[in-house]
């Protein structure tokens, strides 16, 4: 019979007598087929070590950049916010040239507000991100 000569499991024709299909390795006789290739895929190492470094590298320091913002005006919130940089640059400008200077002393502790609220923000979403709620 043509069942004898034909894989059971893909169809291949085989010879009469043989254990195992050619194809595909299957048993032809009731029995286990050959090993199949098993690769030894060891689990996966967990990554929330790394997560947690990659937040410490990332968050920023909220007093640093309160200081930096202080002591350099827009100059230092580049370091929180590079738009409320660019935003308190050309503000203070404005406001320097209206008020003959005497703006600029306003200006710092606002840069020292919008760094620190920028660095915090920043902060909580980088541990948002990494699943830590804050
Ligand atoms: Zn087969």
């Amino acid at each position: 019979m043509a069942l004898d000569n034909v894989c059971p499991k893909c169809g291949a024709s085989v010879p009469e007598g043989a254990q195992f299909c050619n194809a595909c390795g299957a048993s032809l006789t009731g029995g286990e087929a050959p090993a199949q290739e098993t690769v030894n895929v060891p689990p996966p190492q967990p990554e929330v070590k790394v997560i947690k470094k990659v937040v410490v590298a990332d968050t920023k320091s909220v007093l640093l950049a309160v200081v930096l913002a202080f002591c350099f005006g827009p100059l230092g919130l580049l370091y929180s916010s590079i738009t409320g940089a660019i935003v308190m640059f050309i503000f203070g400008a404005i406001i320097t040239i209206i008020t003959l200077g005497y703006g600029a002393f306003i200006l710092w502790p606002i840069c020292a507000l919008w760094a620190f609220f920028a660095t915090r923000s920043h902060n909580s979403r980088l541990r948002r991100e990494a699943g830590e709620d804050a």
